[in-house]
């Protein structure tokens, strides 16, 4: 059976020609970066390539780019770097209900050492109302964090116009950015950003790689001590093989950016109306234009993800329900239940991911099998009995 893999937002294979351009620097280029002789310059040069790759492919300086393990610790970096840095000007931070983890639960923390956090809600496609943005800032706000495009249900926030509003009070703007690079144009300067955070395993680079964008003057605390790399912000011995597959990676993502976001997206939404004109009660989530190219989150009413999830893996098709982070949890998604849905509908919410080798095939074949499991479900569940009795049918 060919296994069909619709979880590009968990992850993504890696590109054999990143692997290509990665594997000289385990063995031949394996020198210390930091170091003055000629094995560490030769290293220092491919990592200083790799920063004017990625930062050129930002609208970035290449000085204004500090590597790190990956979205996770850029994500904590940016908050817990800002919080501190900025302790004397305020302690207020604004953010939104439907972050990733590694932004919530850093935002959490930050709480309990006594920074103000505010949670902006979100409307029923997922999206930050700007207003509610500028209503939220006061004279202790030293922090706006809100992501581009978020990681379930793919909806793309308004950046630049909150951007906007962040710039004219000169408060610190920070976007998590790992589901939209590669997909979607992201400039720094068009988003108007101080801080964007990228991951490259999410864009078929390596794991455990990924960067922080930090605009000249942002005042920031390193997380790490220890070693001069990075100019400080980031002590640790570089990843040079991870920093020259990010940089592989970014580059290829971009010269195919183009196509291969309309290449998916025509996929995408063939996906979205074979499902949902071949299953009742089946309804989107997200926005239904400002979304990504890739992402397709489908509710199917009265029944478990977790049951669709494990038919569909029987069939060697695998997607998601809720994040991979949240899917060992059985509480249902933050972002789900942040765009309104009860926990019943957001219990049975399956996340599609596309990527780079999905195919026409593919897209049919889960079109093809996902209707006869759906009503098996159905068939056992209660909630489904339940509302055919009684000839409700809830949106
Ligand atoms: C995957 C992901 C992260 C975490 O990235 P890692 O590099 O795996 O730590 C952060 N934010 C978003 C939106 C993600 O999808």
């Amino acid at each position: 059976m060919k296994r069909i893999y619709l979880d590009y937002a968990a992850t993504t294979p890696a590109d054999p020609r990143v692997i290509d351009e990665m594997l000289p620097f385990f063995t031949e280029h394996f020198g210390n970066p930091s170091s003055v002789h000629s094995f560490g310059q030769e290293t220092k040069s491919a990592v200083e390539a790799a920063r004017e790759t990625v930062s050129g492919l930002l609208g970035a300086a290449p000085d204004e780019i500090v590597f790190v393990s990956g979205a996770t610790e850029a994500n904590n970096t940016a908050l817990k770097g800002t919080a501190f840095a900025k302790r004397d000007k305020g302690n207020h931070i604004i953010t939104s209900a439907i972050e990733h983890h590694s932004v919530s639960e850093t935002v959490a923390a930050l709480k309990k050492e006594g920074f103000r956090i505010t949670n902006l809600p979100v409307d029923r496609y997922g999206m930050v109302d700007p207003d509610d943005v500028k209503k939220a800032i006061d004279e202790k706000t030293i922090l706006i964090s809100i992501m581009h495009a978020n990681n379930e249900i793919g909806t793309i926030q308004p950046i630049a116009e909150i951007g906007k509003i962040a710039r004219e009070r000169s408060i610190t703007f920070h976007t998590d950015a790992v589901q939209s690079l590669g997909h979607i144009p992201v400039n720094v300067d068009d988003l108007d950003v101080d801080l964007l955070s990228g991951s490259s395993h999410k864009f078929y680079g390596p794991k455990g790689v990924g960067f922080l964008y930090v605009r000249k003057g942002t005042k920031l605390t390193a997380l790490l001590f220890g070693g001069d790399q990075e100019k400080r912000r980031r002590a640790g011995t570089h990843n040079t093989p991870g920093i020259v597959g990010t940089a592989a990676a970014a580059r290829i993502a971009h010269e195919s950016m183009a196509e291969e976001s309309v290449r998916e997206a025509v996929l995408r939404d063939r996906l979205i109306k074979g499902i949902t004109g071949a299953v009742q009660d089946a309804s989107l989530n997200g926005h239904p234009t400002m979304r990504l190219p890739n992402n397709a989150n489908i509710s199917f009413h009265f029944i478990e993800g977790e049951s669709i999830l494990l038919s569909l893996d029987m069939e060697g098709i695998a997607a998601s329900s809720g994040s991979a982070c949240t899917s060992s949890t059985l509480e249902p998604s933050h972002v789900l239940l942040a765009i309104g849905l009860s926990h019943e509908v957001a219990h049975g919410s399956i996340r599609f991911s596309l990527g780079r080798w999905t195919t026409d095939e593919d897209v049919a074949r889960v079109i093809e099998v996902l209707p006869g499991i759906v009503s098996r479900l159905r068939v056992m569940s209660p909630l489904f009995a339940e509302r055919t009795s009684h000839g409700i049918v809830q949106r």
